[in-house]
């Protein structure tokens, strides 16, 4: 019976988000919840948005369904983002997904469904520690055995690679998946270097592990194209991978819902096979995707001035992330006594670990409406220039 239900705990940072909105002061600051807001503190809708957005309202003829795999131009387009050339096409399968939590979850069930850890014995897959929370549960709801990878150093700053190379090479057996964020990691902006790609490349390759991208930001770290290295090193050493793709971030479509699973096999007898179990999870979910998202996406990048216009305000958004780390950073080494944040200079994309223990975050949370996740992860898309003196003077009188 229903009054047997116990509540369930509220999301960590969801709730936050709930507790910053009810908070009245007008001086709040929300570094917590992982959106991009420009310097007036709005997310934005991208201007290449926008005139797609026209274009389709112009053109749209019909609301029918979108086939179980989603719109063909969007896989298309999918297809050339995230893998170029790398992969021969008859060796990849796409399937649009409702954004990168939907993806991974298609992922899963598929994984769940499909693969095994011998008989009666669900397939394992490694997650680094720490990792984006809802990986966890996602993995679990489909049914997979979840286990765990050192990531990051006791400094809490860098990434302990020798760990994570002992743990790869010792802990996953052969057919286990492997879950890598291939950039700007969420929550620590801490990423591999392109040799440390190399060896976790190489490790998967000899070691028989499936590579299970989960690929959030491309274009907020270094890059497009940069972004993608990470990917493209593995792709060299492995004939099979899931990546999980979102255009949540990278094309500000946060409530379009707009990712993708890329499925790369051996064959395409593989390919065609894999991409039929993928159909059968997403039939039994949600049966097709929504248009509108994954239009928006498709029609911007079949057109040369839109995607000039996208790949513009990309970099204006990456370029501002940076700025805003180097603003922070120069303002705490002018704060006496405080600890130094160079380290966050080092680190890729929105996310950070900030260093700030949970006392610390709860200090900045009560005096000064400053919201930031309790395990001291802040968003630097939330700062603001007119705003960096007082943040500075903030975070100084909780950490000196
Ligand atoms: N993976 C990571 C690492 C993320 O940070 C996020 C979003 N916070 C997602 C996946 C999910 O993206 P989406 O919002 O498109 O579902």
């Amino acid at each position: 019976r229903f009054d047997s239900i116990s509540l369930a705990p509220p999301d960590a940072i969801l709730g936050l988000t709930e507790a910053f909105n009810s908070d009245p002061r007008a001086d709040k600051m929300n570094l917590s919840v992982g959106v991009y807001k420009d310097a007036a503190g709005v997310t934005p809708i991208l201007r290449c948005v926008k005139a797609a957005e026209q274009k389709l309202l112009d053109g749209e003829t019909t609301k029918g369904y979108l086939s179980i795999d989603g719109l063909p131009d969007y896989r298309g387009a999918v297809r050339e983002m995230v893998f170029g050339d790398q992969v021969p096409a008859d060796r990849v399968a796409i399937v649009q997904a409702p954004g990168g939590t939907g993806a991974l979850s298609v992922a899963a069930d598929f994984l769940a469904s499909q693969c095994s850890a011998g008989p009666g014995k669900p397939m394992r897959v490694f997650l680094p520690t720490p990792t984006w929370a809802n990986h966890n549960a996602i993995m679990q709801d489909a049914g997979l055995a979840v286990d765990s990878y050192s990531y990051l150093g006791s400094d809490r700053r860098t990434l302990d690679f020798d760990a994570l190379i002992s743990d790869l090479k010792t802990k996953p057996s052969t057919g286990d998946a492997v879950l890598l964020h291939a950039c700007c990691h969420n929550p620590t902006g801490v990423d591999p270097t392109p040799d440390q790609w190399q060896e976790i490349a190489s490790v998967l390759s000899q070691r028989g592990l499936l590579p299970f991208v989960d690929f959030a930001y491309q274009g907020f770290g270094d890059g497009l194209e940069q972004d993608a290295a990470g990917l493209r090193t593995i792709l060299e050493n492995v004939d099979e991978a899931i990546v999980c793709s979102s255009y949540s971030k990278n094309f500000g479509l946060y409530s379009e819902r707009v990712g993708a699973v890329g499925l790369v096999a051996a064959s395409a007898q593989a390919t065609a096979a894999s991409l039929s179990q993928l159909k059968r999870c997403v039939r039994s979910n949600y049966s097709n995707p929504p248009r509108h998202g994954a239009a928006i996406v498709a029609t911007i990048l079949a057109d040369s001035e839109l995607t000039a216009m996208w790949k513009d305000e990309l970099e204006e958004m990456r370029l501002r992330i940076t700025s805003l780390r180097e603003l922070f950073v120069a303002g705490m080494a002018k704060q006496p006594g405080a600890p130094d944040f160079k380290f966050l200079l080092d680190q890729k994309g929105m996310f950070s670990f900030s260093g700030l223990s949970p006392m610390q975050v709860d200090e900045l949370k009560a005096k000064y409406g400053i919201y930031i996740v309790g395990s001291g992860r802040i968003n630097v898309a939330g700062m603001n220039e007119d705003r960096m003196d007082w943040l500075c003077d903030a975070v100084a009188d909780v950490a000196c």
